[in-house]
């Protein structure tokens, strides 16, 4: 069990507040990604849960207890480092043992649980070896495979993949993913890739500056962002984001922005207010006939199975994910239009959702 609840953590160094009253509550067995751009906190969050570091304010709960005060042994937790932090000098099996021997656990006991954790990893051939001799994707295994000796309540990863190359990478991130149905325990996992985040967790944690900006399942944060922080975070290219006025015309709401040869028809919205209106390079369709927006092609990118084609739409600039070949070529004119229920509305001012 490894229920973890933050409560109200505040932590500040000299002038600056690097987690900002951050509340978060992660279930029992659930895979908790904290994302954010660099330096937004993420890191720190972690190591306060770690016990690396104590919080100026606010208390961290595991499973109902004040774990706050207590040394980072004390915690039912376990740690995964980016560099890995093994032991050159040690082998593999030693390594991985390593926790287990400064528990003083019987040499019995020892050599079962290495060997249990090691098959599950794959790493029983290596275990002979010295991390010299081992590949990025092994050094990590290795790594984990010392967390996971202990059989911790919870593991808690600070960008354990970045140093992967993108291959090894995706085929880490599935391990993960299967190693986390197999064991059930809670996992809490830094990263600022999105892509690790939308694939593996269950819930992510979007950071902004030390607060939360929003917490959910991919899906929640991808489909209805809370913010244009969050919209423009997740997501490769990410959110358009145009500045328009929802307005009526001809008995209907539409959303009209200056310069634009065009409209989008929208529902359910208020009249003549300042928006900026979000809508996803993969929700625009290049249409035949007249499309809601208009606008001049000024660079087409090729990503091989699709193309992503810039468009003027007369000093907006808006990015569109379609299928290849689109048949326009920079300084066409082009038609996209999108389904009103792919238009996301967010207030100008404050970046905040509207509907
Ligand atoms: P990254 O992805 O770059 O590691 P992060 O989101 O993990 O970033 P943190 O490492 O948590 O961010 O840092 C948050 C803020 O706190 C940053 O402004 C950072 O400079 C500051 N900070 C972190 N640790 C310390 C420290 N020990 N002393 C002073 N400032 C710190």
């Amino acid at each position: 069990m490894a229920r973890l609840q933050i409560d109200a953590v505040t932590k500040r160094f000299g002038a600056t507040d690097a987690v900002r009253e951050v509340s978060l509550d992660i279930a029992d067995g659930e895979f908790m990604v904290l994302l954010g751009p660099s330096g937004c906190g993420k890191s720190t969050l972690l190591r306060l849960i770690a016990g690396l570091e104590t919080p100026t304010s606010g208390r961290v709960l595991l499973d109902g207890r004040d774990i706050t005060g207590s040394a980072p042994q004390q915690r039912d937790l376990a740690m995964v480092f980016q560099s890995y932090a093994l032991y050159p000098h040690l082998t593999v099996e030693r390594n991985i043992a390593f926790p287990l021997r400064a528990r003083r656990r019987s040499r019995a006991e020892i050599a079962e649980r290495v060997a249990e954790v090691a098959a599950a990893l794959e790493l029983t051939p290596l275990l002979r070896r010295r991390p010299a001799a081992l590949s990025g994707g092994q050094r990590q295994r290795v790594a984990l495979a010392r967390a996971m000796v202990r059989d911790p309540g919870a593991f808690l990863m600070d960008e354990p993949l970045s140093n992967l190359d993108a291959k090894l990478r995706s085929a880490t991130r599935a391990e993960l993913i299967a190693l986390h149905r197999r064991l059930g325990a809670t996992f809490l996992y830094v990263t600022h890739d999105q892509v690790e985040a939308m694939t593996m967790a269950t819930r992510i944690a979007l950071f902004e500056d030390g607060r939360l900006a929003q917490v959910g399942p991919p899906e929640e944060l991808y489909d209805r962002p809370r913010s244009t922080f969050v919209a423009g975070f997740l997501g490769a290219p990410p959110m358009n984001l145009l500045s328009a006025t929802v307005t009526e015309r001809d008995g209907r709401l539409r959303v009209v922005a200056e310069g634009l040869d065009g409209a989008l028809g929208i529902a359910g919205a208020h009249g003549d207010v300042a928006v900026t209106v979000g809508v996803r390079p993969e929700r625009l369709r290049v249409v035949a006939e007249r499309g809601a927006l208009r606008g001049r092609v000024t660079m087409v990118e090729n990503l091989g199975s699709e193309e992503l084609l810039h468009v003027d739409l007369g000093g907006q600039s808006v990015c569109a994910r379609v299928a290849r070949p689109a048949a326009v070529r920079p300084g066409d004119a082009v038609e996209l239009d999108a389904a009103p229920a792919d238009l996301h509305l967010f207030d100008p001012d404050s970046g905040l959702r509207l509907s």
